[in-house]
């Protein structure tokens, strides 16, 4: 950030409502460019979708051209920011995909995948089965399996020490505050948003409020008679006891999607089991369905074949309507910025540090197709 920059935002008032990936990103952005930034945030920051993700910050098979571009900029952002905060949260050793040989449509759409992506400078690398062997020992990749490839800048974050790691440096280095409380409407001043009323009666005013509540984004915007065309997806991850095996990548597969989760833990995804869990924040499914996660996973990790399913984690994915950010102010609140979208752990840093060239003034070409108002209905 430059000094040109801090003077633009020095005395200006900012409430961020959320103390998600997304909300603590812009927190230390915004404060480091010299604002008076307020979080708040009902429970703990990373305890909404942020902590219930399977934090993937990938740029594969992001679409269209420039979607992707901001995704790979995501990447370097969190690399940016981990230089600044320091920390041990951002794991960047890699995304392995694959598909069978037998799925001749998943073989030609990988393909496919893979020449966008060259084509686009986005490093894709195709590896042996015997170098998957030396990268991961532990993962079997089956007889129908010749094609594996690898994305080398994509990882994984920690999500919610990344959130603390922000946060605590917006506070301590740039005089940020963090309030634990509930925002239930947003305030009114003149024909704009003045700032948020929280559930102890009192009000914060604001010149900007920004709305990064994550899936819950739409019921804030509706106090000021705003409507954000999203809906709450929910998405089931299954966390394994401690694992007696090795594993780096996150990887893709047909059967399911695996990352390590600290501890030697190890998280799986699979893609159709979200249409199981309902979007209620702690619904637990049944052990079955556990049983079920485990058993594909061990298709592709043996090791884990008989081990305890830990913790089952449900959240909502915040999502756009068209699946892209909504990044900017409402055309019809004056004072109040949306701040929600998908794929928020890889977007976090990139999108807090454009959103911060905004509110500074810049001019922000890349932030324009994701304005709120394209949604409208001319
Ligand atoms: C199963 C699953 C898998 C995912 N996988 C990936 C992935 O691999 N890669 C990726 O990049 N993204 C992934 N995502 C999406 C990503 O996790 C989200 O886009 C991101 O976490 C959103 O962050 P956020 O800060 O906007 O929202 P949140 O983390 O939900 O933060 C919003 C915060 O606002 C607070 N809040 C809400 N209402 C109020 C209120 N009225 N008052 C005060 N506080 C309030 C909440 O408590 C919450 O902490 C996944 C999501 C899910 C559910």
């Amino acid at each position: 950030m430059t000094g040109y920059v801090v003077e633009r935002l020095a005395g200006t008032t900012i409430a961020i409502i959320g103390g998600g990936a997304m909300g603590a990103a812009l927190a230390y952005r915004l404060a480091q460019a010299g604002a008076q930034v307020t979080v708040v945030e009902r429970r703990h920051p990373g305890s909404g979708t942020t902590g219930r993700s399977f934090a993937w910050i990938n740029g594969f098979r992001k679409l269209p051209r420039e979607y992707q571009q901001l995704n790979a900029s995501g990447i370097r952002e969190h690399e940016s920011l981990r230089n600044e905060l320091g920390g041990d949260w951002l794991h960047i050793d890699g995304g392995l995909f694959w598909m069978k040989d037998d799925d001749a449509d998943a073989v030609s759409a990988l393909h496919q995948a893979v020449r966008q992506m060259r084509d686009w400078g986005y490093r894709v690398d195709r590896v042996t089965s015997d170098i998957v062997g030396d990268l991961e020992p532990d993962l079997v990749l089956g007889a129908s399996v010749s094609e594996v490839y690898i994305c080398p800048s994509e990882g994984w974050v920690e999500t919610v020490r990344m959130t603390q790691a922000l946060l605590r440096a917006a506070t301590d280095r740039y005089g940020a505050r963090v309030i634990r409380s509930s925002v239930t409407s947003l305030t009114r001043s003149g024909s704009g948003v003045g700032g948020v009323a929280l559930a102890d009666g009192t009000e914060l005013a604001a010149d900007v409020v920004v709305n990064a509540a994550g899936p819950d984004a739409a019921q804030i915007a509706a106090t000021a008679g705003a409507s954000l065309p999203m809906r709450r997806q929910p998405g089931v991850l299954f966390v394994t006891e401690p694992a007696p095996m090795s594993l780096r990548h996150v990887v893709h597969s047909p059967e399911c999607n695996l990352r390590p989760d600290g501890g030697g833990r190890v998280m799986i995804q699979r893609e159709a089991f979200d249409t199981r869990v309902s979007d209620a924040p702690d619904a637990s499914p049944d052990p079955a369905f556990a049983q079920e996660a485990m058993e594909h996973a061990a298709r592709v990790a043996p090791a884990l074949a008989g081990l305890r399913i830990e913790a089952v984690r449900v959240g909502a994915r915040p999502m756009p309507l068209d699946g892209h950010p909504i990044a900017g102010f409402e055309p019809t609140v004056p004072g109040l910025y949306e701040l929600v979208t998908h794929s928020g752990v890889t977007l976090c840093a990139v999108l807090a540090r454009l959103v911060t060239e905004e509110l500074c003034g810049g001019s922000v070409p890349d932030l324009e197709l994701y304005r709120p108002d394209r949604f409208a209905v001319h």
